[in-house]
């Protein structure tokens, strides 16, 4: 059990809050045929002139070599309450199929329950079915009786095992967010990183173009340096170990003091940190760890 907080915002939240600050300037259900340093054309042919574009259109084909975190998560409202006051983060007490595999439940309401079933998988292919069964496995073994299944969602995150940050910036676009490599590598989490980055943009003169592309691209690319143990971490997670035993990996991380496992979600671990997590009875073979110690 974990004492510091956990927050979260949904999508429809972001949107109530952010589509009127921009007002009749939104532009919902428009594609981007192509993006250029001051302009971009839309599919229907508009052209769009600003000093900065900048390109916030998600993940694409990572530059980098991966492994995926591959997700269900389904929603419920339930019959009764479910009596949960904190969210669980992993519980990885489940059967371990296809690779590393956890629940993780987010509790909105006294009733209302987000349950995702999360795999640390070699491809980026969700298994709807399994993920689904497990999901109903878990709310079956937790006594739940569901009234309605609001939503569904699905997704797989890349989760880099090495490379270099540059390989985010092939050219001078502007990027942020997933594009812009700026997410956790082991949560695969890119929220608190939007969130830096919106103060950062926030705090800048906008009329110099080339500063903020400069300014964003050097705070991307040292966060991506600052960021090579848990890509280590993830060589560990993906190569080390044998798919069934991943999860020992971050089963002793967990044993961790919990001030050292605030900050591994915040991106910051100390050399100690570092230490410490590697130390200990090894998670993976000794000798295939070190093979994978190397890299960036
Ligand atoms: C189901 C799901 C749940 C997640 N949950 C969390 C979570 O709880 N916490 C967390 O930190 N991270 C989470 N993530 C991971 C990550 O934070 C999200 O993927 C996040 O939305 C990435 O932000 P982004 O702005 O980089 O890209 P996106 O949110 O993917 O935004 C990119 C936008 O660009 C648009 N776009 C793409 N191409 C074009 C085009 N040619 N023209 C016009 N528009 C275009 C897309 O439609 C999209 O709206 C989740 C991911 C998924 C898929």
């Amino acid at each position: 059990m974990l004492s510091g907080a956990y927050l979260s915002i949904t999508s429809a939240r972001l949107h109530d809050v952010i589509a009127p600050a921009l007002g009749h300037r939104l532009k919902l259900d428009t594609a981007v045929a192509k993006l250029g340093i001051q302009g971009v054309t839309l599919k229907s042919g508009e052209e769009i002139h600003a000093n900065v574009v900048i390109d916030a259109r998600g993940a694409f084909k990572p530059p980098v070599p991966v492994g995926w975190q591959t997700f269900v998560g389904q929603e419920f409202e339930l019959e009764a309450d479910h009596g949960m006051e904190h969210p669980i983060l992993m519980d990885a007490t489940v059967p371990q199929v296809g690779g590393f595999r956890f629940i993780y439940v987010l509790p909105w309401t006294a009733r209302r329950v987000l349950v995702e079933d999360t795999l640390y998988a070699d491809t980026p292919t969700v298994d709807y079915g399994t993920c689904r069964r497990a999901i109903a496995d878990y709310v079956t073994r937790r006594g739940w009786a569901v009234k309605t299944m609001i939503r569904e969602e699905a997704g797989a995150l890349p989760i880099p095992l090495e490379g270099r940050g540059e390989a985010f910036w092939p050219d001078a676009t502007l990027r942020i967010g997933m594009r812009a490599g700026l997410f956790h590598p082991t949560t695969g989490y890119s929220l608190p990183d939007a969130v830096a980055t919106a103060e950062l943009l926030a705090g800048m003169d906008l009329g110099d173009r080339d500063r903020v592309y400069h300014r964003v691209k050097q705070v991307a690319l040292g966060k991506w340096r600052q960021r090579a143990f848990f890509r280590l971490l993830n060589r560990l997670l993906f190569r080390a170990a044998r798919p069934t035993e991943r999860f020992r990996v971050l089963e002793q991380f967990y044993q961790r003091p919990e001030p050292l496992i605030a900050r591994f979600y915040a991106g910051r671990v100390t050399w100690l940190d570092r230490a410490r997590v590697l130390a200990g009875r090894p998670p993976v073979p000794i000798a295939r760890a070190l093979a994978h110690l190397r890299g960036q």
